[in-house]
């Protein structure tokens, strides 16, 4: 077995992965020291956690996924040995007892873990959305309490914000969040909830000002909200296409009591915070589909070497090695998209741009390339018992969330439109 604690225990006593990003401290110490300008070589280390992350997917998810992908089943074994091996919550800052990996490490790691199943990676992924805000925005106390619990424990946490009645259009949520004494009192209903019912935290989303003329930017506040508060309501996990493993749900909130010290920056900041997460997420998110696709196109290339039709193998019919290539072209791309853009927000810049064309990109490829996968497989892609059908119906969500693929498209166009109208 492969489960390395002593990797976990050097990193969590320092050893802090460099974002090639960060190239030139990475250059001093990779084989490619020197050399100026790009560089697409990882460092040592990045090396060393994504084959860590590989061995730990190909050696423990895959094997279980197909029975997690019929059960429906929470996989909490494997959610606690990637937890043990520092796979789960990578990017929480070390002075929370994390080990404050860059956007682009942790994708590395996110990419290899959605090569085995993309729905434990979705319910493993969910803990960085709902954690984004705090360590974002969250004062001390707070990123010490709920950042600090989540690296003494396997827990998870999720972000609430979709709605039954909104989910692209956040400026239509309805759930309110009204202040009384020290308290916020919140009554509403959250729908679609990734980890849903497994949270012990949740980032919650809620108008705080009534006005219908408030702005957007100033009507909503983000807060934190212990899953055991009393009047919440958790709803059944939803039956979906795909990614069965990962638990979705409605939340209905009611008479909701959350102490004042629970706000995120200030009332009127929530908007700003709850997007501002997802220039974090999206970048692993692409990965993710990134690394969806990858399986599919390797599990189709192994298929169509041994699979044999008029006399040859499939893969020496100009039709599906032409196909192969089109597959192998959409990875590489989407990977080297989902690569500036996490480098682009590691450098501390504004990445909202890359991180929509990213996600749009990685999202449609990832539908693509897996259902090409299964045209290769013939007959027996269509069957559950080969792997690319799972592949296919996984794919689907991430055109859907952390924002469709039409709102992405919204988001280039007007980050596009932006920088000629200056
Ligand atoms: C499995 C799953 C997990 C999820 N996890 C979470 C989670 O953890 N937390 C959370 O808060 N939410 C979560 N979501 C919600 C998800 O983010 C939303 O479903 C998504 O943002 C779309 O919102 P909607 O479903 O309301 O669709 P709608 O907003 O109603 O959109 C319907 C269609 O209209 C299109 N559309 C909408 N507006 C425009 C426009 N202006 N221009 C062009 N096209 C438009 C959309 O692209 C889409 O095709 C999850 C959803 C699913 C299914």
């Amino acid at each position: 077995m492969l489960l390395n604690k002593v990797f976990r225990a050097s990193l969590r006593s320092g050893i802090r992965l460099q974002s090639s990003g960060a190239a030139a401290a990475a250059a001093a110490s990779s084989s490619h020291a020197g050399a100026p300008g790009y560089s697409f070589e990882l460092t040592d280390q990045q090396k060393e956690f994504q084959q860590l992350a590989r061995r730990f997917a190909r050696e423990e998810m895959i094997p279980v996924a197909a029975a997690y992908d019929r059960s429906g089943e929470y996989p909490v074994p494997i959610i606690k040995k990637a937890w043990e091996l520092g796979l789960i919550n990578s990017h929480i800052p070390q002075q929370y007892g994390g080990m404050g990996l860059s956007i682009f490490d942790a994708c590395l790691i996110t990419e290899e873990l959605a090569y085995a199943c993309t729905g434990m990676q979705t319910a493993i992924e969910a803990n960085s959305l709902g954690q984004m805000p705090v360590i974002l925005a969250g004062n001390e106390e707070q990123k010490k309490k709920y950042l600090g619990r989540m690296t003494e424990e396997p827990l998870m946490c999720a972000y609430c914000v979709t709605e039954p009645g909104a989910g692209s259009d956040v400026a239509g949520l309805k759930t309110r969040a009204e202040k009384v004494g020290d308290e916020y009192v919140v009554n509403g209903q959250k729908m679609w909830i990734t980890n849903g019912g497994k949270a012990n935290w949740y980032f919650l989303l809620a108008r705080t000002n009534p006005d219908p003329k408030c702005p957007t930017s100033k009507a909503f506040t983000g807060f934190i909200v212990e899953a055991d508060t009393p009047g919440i309501q958790i709803g059944r996990k939803e039956m979906n296409m795909g990614q069965k493993c990962s638990d979705t749900r409605g939340i209905t909130f009611e008479d909701v009591r959350i102490p004042k010290e629970n706000v995120l920056i200030g009332e009127g900041a929530g908007f700003k915070i709850a997007m501002g997460a997802f220039d974090n997420t999206r970048p692993p998110v692409a990965a993710g589909a990134t690394g969806l696709a990858q399986r599919a196109l390797d599990e189709a290339t192994n298929y169509a070497l041994e699979r044999k039709t008029f006399g040859k193998v499939i893969a020496e019919h100009q039709a599906v090695s032409f196909l192969l290539a089109e597959m192998a072209m959409k990875v590489e791309l989407a990977r080297m998209g989902y690569q500036r853009s996490a480098w682009e927000v590691d450098q501390g810049r504004k990445n909202t741009y890359y991180a929509s064309i990213a996600k749009a990109f990685a999202g449609d490829i990832a539908n693509q390339v897996a259902a090409d996968a299964v045209q290769i497989f013939g007959g027996n892609g269509f069957n559950s018992e080969y792997p690319v059908e799972k592949l296919m119906r996984d794919a689907k969500i991430y055109q859907i969330y952390e924002g469709t693929a039409q709102i992405q498209r919204l988001i280039i166009a007007r980050e596009h439109l932006g920088r000629f109208k200056k």
